[in-house]
């Protein structure tokens, strides 16, 4: 029997940033694209820039319907499943005395319980294709840094989840990869910790980042080659590398960053999220 060529890839959080980005990259290869997110208007937005190939699921991973929904979505879709991103996240930020549980709990239902909800709903056709789960991870899934204690364990959670993917590989049937980017100027960085976005004044400093579309295209690339652990820039694997080797010095070297500059970082959280400072 011929094995059906067609390549579809499945995106979470895909109505804007990284997600739209890697839809608008994997478009542009000839795949057939799922944008999953719960903006539909942003989502039709995207699918019409990546073409007819694009199906849209309008769904929030954070309900428990959602892996049935998926599941269920894929089921109906042509071709093979190959790639399936685990994107959609969410920001959280605070001193960490100042953060209320409920903060952890809105931050982990999206960026650890959304990623595992993904991983099962679409599970059995990775099973079928022998495709790859991708997590997007960050820098901070191997850093800790100060005023991100949520995403910091979020982050380093998921890290956690593609390590046990790996390491059941074999009896899994498919691959996964987990991308650590830096900062990626998307809107992210402008919403609170209540998922809304906030209006920031020209005072607001430019944080220095890679684009969307330059992300897209360096992780499309390498997901592409198969690799295990990607990092979207030469400093953040050295920073990475230099923490495997020496993690008491790189954990101090943040640690004195911190105390030289936290008045500047706490006004710029303040900026965001003025009462978690
Ligand atoms: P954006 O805010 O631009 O995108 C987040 C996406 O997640 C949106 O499409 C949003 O869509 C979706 N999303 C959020 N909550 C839910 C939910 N409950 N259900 C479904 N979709 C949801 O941010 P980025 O593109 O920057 O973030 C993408 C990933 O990259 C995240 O995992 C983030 O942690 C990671 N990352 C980002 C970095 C950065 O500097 N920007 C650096 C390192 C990692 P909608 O609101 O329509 O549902």
């Amino acid at each position: 029997m011929q094995r059906n060529m067609e390549k579809t890839v499945v995106i979470t959080g895909a109505s804007s940033g990284i997600g739209a980005a890697l839809a608008e990259r994997y478009a542009k290869a000839g795949w057939n694209v799922v944008l999953i997110a719960r903006r539909r208007d942003r989502l039709e937005e995207i699918a019409k820039r990546c073409g007819v190939k694009a199906k849209i699921l309008v769904a929030d991973v954070t309900q428990n319907s959602f892996e049935n929904d998926l599941t269920t979505f894929l089921e109906k879709m042509p071709g093979d499943l190959f790639h399936v991103y685990a994107n959609a996240g969410a920001g959280a930020a605070g001193r960490t005395d100042k953060l209320n549980i409920e903060d952890y709990e809105r931050h982990f239902a999206v960026n650890v319980f959304g990623v595992l909800r993904t991983l099962r709903g679409a599970q059995s056709k990775l099973k079928s294709s022998k495709g790859r789960f991708i997590i997007i991870g960050s820098l901070n899934s191997y850093l800790a840094f100060p005023l991100g204690t949520p995403y910091n364990m979020g982050k380093f959670a998921v890290r956690a989840l593609a390590e046990s993917l790996f390491a059941e590989e074999p009896t899994l049937g498919f691959s996964c990869s987990v991308v650590c980017p830096g900062p990626i100027a998307t809107e992210l960085l402008s919403k609170n910790n209540k998922g809304e976005a906030v209006q920031l004044g020209d005072d607001f400093p430019k944080i220095h980042a890679l684009s969307p579309a330059k992300a897209a295209d360096r992780i499309f690339k390498k997901v592409l080659r198969g690799r295990r652990e990607i990092f979207l820039s030469i400093d953040s694997f050295v920073l990475v590398a230099l923490h495997r080797h020496f993690p008491s010095f790189t954990s101090r070297l943040i640690r004195i960053g911190y105390g030289l500059f936290s008045a500047k970082a706490l006004k710029l959280v303040g900026m965001v999220n003025p009462d978690s400072i």
